[in-house]
């Protein structure tokens, strides 16, 4: 099967044709993705209504060089999958229109997938990774650990009762007048940094659950800072270096111990399998250390996808929806686009919103 994927839900705006079939690894043909970082820098976070205008405007030119790149007409793919859900609604709604356009003008399929299982299905797509195996994700909107056991069967193990990581990393980074994204700046201050200096907190670590929460140790961060601007005026470029090292040594910390525990939880039904990371924080190469570490440690395999595949793209919409359509048949031309979507099967009878 070969699809066209489209992407839609957050600051990229993202077309891909994959191929392949459900079993093995997926052929990436082409993988077009335009980001919007240069709209939203000047505000330090993604602006809803400026995200919905730019991915209306993108997403057609995006689908016609993806399909371009593939070498490939709109009537030689096999069907349309489109993130439905979850994401910012303007975004999705875009996304959700242009693939129904496309796929009643080509008489085609069109599978609604949610941007999350995206993400947790890569690494079947980039390596062919088997059922069942252990998701990290954490990215820019989402932290949590997913027990992945089918395409469309997920148990939610852990994850964030607040802020996502990504978000915490921004908005460091921005106390730090450092840019966005943050990720990366605070990433490469906290390199040259002492992480030991400001001994920041710890959160929930004396929990023996899975959940993180990460809007105290932005807290303290801030706390920091302004107790050396009041003491000395504003801060040096050692004291930023400090502030990122103390900031990502406790996430780092945190995330190793709690991916521990998700360990034990998901052998108890599992046994020992694979570790596969995806989002946009995994980036992070002390993050990654750390994870690397506590798999070692268990019993597990470390997986993390390209860091090209970890972030939004268009590519792991094509693939869930091949998944997908081959376990559920398309959505029709009803699709709705949905703010809200958890994963897991017991969140979304809680929210009413099962399928
Ligand atoms: P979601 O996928 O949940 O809707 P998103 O699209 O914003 O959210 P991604 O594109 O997967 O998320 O990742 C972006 C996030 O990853 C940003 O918050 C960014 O700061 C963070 N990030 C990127 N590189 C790094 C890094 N090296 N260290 C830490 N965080 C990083
Ligand atoms: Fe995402």
């Amino acid at each position: 099967l070969t699809l066209l994927g489209l992407e839609s839900s957050c600051d990229d705006t993202a077309a891909a044709v994959v191929r392949g079939r459900p079993g093995g690894a997926g052929e990436i043909l082409s993988s077009v993705v335009s980001g919007q970082a240069e709209l939203h820098a000047a505000f330090g976070g993604v602006v809803p209504e400026i995200a919905a205008r730019a991915h209306a405007e993108r997403l057609d030119l995006c689908v016609e060089r993806a399909l371009a790149q593939a070498g490939l007409t709109l009537a030689e793919v096999d069907a349309i999958a489109v993130t439905s859900g979850p994401g910012l609604i303007g975004g999705v709604v875009s996304g959700v229109m242009c693939a129904k356009g496309l796929a009643a003008g080509a008489g085609l399929p069109l599978i609604g997938v949610n941007h999350l299982s995206g993400h947790a299905l890569t690494p079947r797509l980039t390596d062919g990774l088997a059922y069942p195996y252990l998701m990290l994700l954490v990215s820019g909107g989402h932290c949590q650990f997913l027990a992945v056991e089918g395409p469309e069967r997920f148990r939610r193990l852990g994850g964030t009762i607040d802020d996502a990581p990504g978000e915490a990393f921004d908005k460091c980074a921005k106390m730090l007048a450092l840019g966005y994204p943050g990720g990366p700046a605070v990433e490469r201050e906290a390199a040259l940094g002492d992480g030991a200096r400001f001994g920041f907190p710890r959160p929930l670590l004396d929990r023996p659950d899975c959940d993180f929460s990460f809007s105290g140790l932005k807290t303290a961060v801030r706390r920091a800072r302004d107790r050396i601007v009041a003491e000395k005026g504003g801060l040096t470029v050692q004291d930023r270096r400090d502030l990122c090292a103390g900031f990502q040594q406790a996430v780092a910390e945190v995330m190793a111990e709690k991916t521990r525990r998700a360990f034990r939880l998901f052998a108890q039904t599992h046994g020992p399998q694979t570790l596969a990371v995806a989002g946009g924080v995994a980036a992070n190469a002390v993050l990654r250390a750390a994870l690397t570490g506590a798999a070692a440690a268990e019993g597990f395999a470390f997986l993390a996808p390209p860091l090209a595949l970890c972030t939004d793209n268009g590519a792991m919409i094509a693939w869930a929806g091949l998944e997908q359509l081959g376990l559920r048949g398309p959505d029709d031309m009803a699709l709705g686009a949905r703010p809200r979507w958890p994963l897991d099967a017991s969140a979304a009878a809680m929210l009413g919103s099962g399928r």
